[in-house]
């Protein structure tokens, strides 16, 4: 595998419109030359259509946090893919930890917001990580081999590009980062998976493999100089302009 060539930002639930809007703005101008990498940014829905008039003809795409697996009716609350292609995004972060664990999101929902994204030419960015007591159980490969596995249960991938996270959820927002040996170990983990259950996958081009768990511009080159990770998935340094900026000059070195 070549180069780390994909930054992913989830912004969450985090800042104002107008915070974002600014944050947005800076970044366009900032990474307007001398980018090379994939730069993503996953706004809250309620600012997607703001930013996605300031990056216009901008290098930074639009993705989404989450989205629902139905096309569309009467489903309160929840966002259809194709509002999503309506905002031009074209990523969206599907099973992050924070709505496995605090909104009971269960394997069989990730496995159809999964479809539901492919079928809408969405690049889903499957989230997989154990939680700490997993790890202390030893349960860790058996965990993130589930998930990946019940995420891609009976689904065509047809050469549809993916991205799959591996995000150790006991690290992310805590300001310390895994080890790249650790990180290393689970992407191997995630591979041989995604090579069991699709035989045919091109892992080199359809899939995009990411580390994330407070990665700030201190640590992401243990992981951006990693063979075996294409890029970075960033909550907290990415709502900081100049962190984002830094860790974006580390991985275009
Ligand atoms: C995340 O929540 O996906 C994440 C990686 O957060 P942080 O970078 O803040 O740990």
């Amino acid at each position: 595998m070549s180069k780390s060539n994909i930054f992913i930002a989830n912004w969450k639930m985090n800042l104002s419109v107008d915070e974002d809007v600014i944050l947005s703005i800076k970044l366009k101008e900032s990474l307007a030359e001398n980018n090379s990498v994939t730069t993503v940014i996953c706004p809250p829905f309620t600012h997607l259509y703001s930013i996605k008039n300031i990056l216009s003809g901008s290098n930074i795409l639009l993705g989404a946090q989450d989205m629902s697996w139905m096309g569309k009716g009467s489903f309160t609350g929840e966002i259809a893919p194709f509002m999503l292609k309506e905002m031009g995004v074209q990523y969206v972060v599907i099973g992050h930890s924070e709505r496995r664990l605090n909104l009971k999101e269960t394997d069989e929902m990730i496995n159809k917001k999964i479809k539901s994204a492919l079928r809408t030419d969405l690049i889903p960015i499957l989230c997989v990580g154990e939680t700490f007591e997993e790890r202390q159980q030893g349960r860790k490969d058996f965990v993130i081999a589930g998930q990946v596995e019940s995420a891609f249960a009976k689904i065509q991938l047809n050469g549809k590009k993916i991205a799959v996270a591996y995000e150790p959820v006991w690290v992310i927002g805590s300001g310390q980062a895994v080890k790249i040996d650790e990180a290393e170990h689970a992407v191997r983990v995630i591979k041989q998976v995604l090579l069991d259950i699709s035989p045919d996958i091109d892992l080199k081009n359809d899939v995009d493999i990411l580390y994330g768990g407070s990665v700030d511009s201190k640590n992401i080159s243990y992981f951006t100089e990693s063979k075996l990770i294409n890029g970075v998935l960033v909550g907290g340094a990415s709502l900081d302009h100049e962190e984002f900026v830094k860790m974006i000059k580390i991985m275009n070195k």
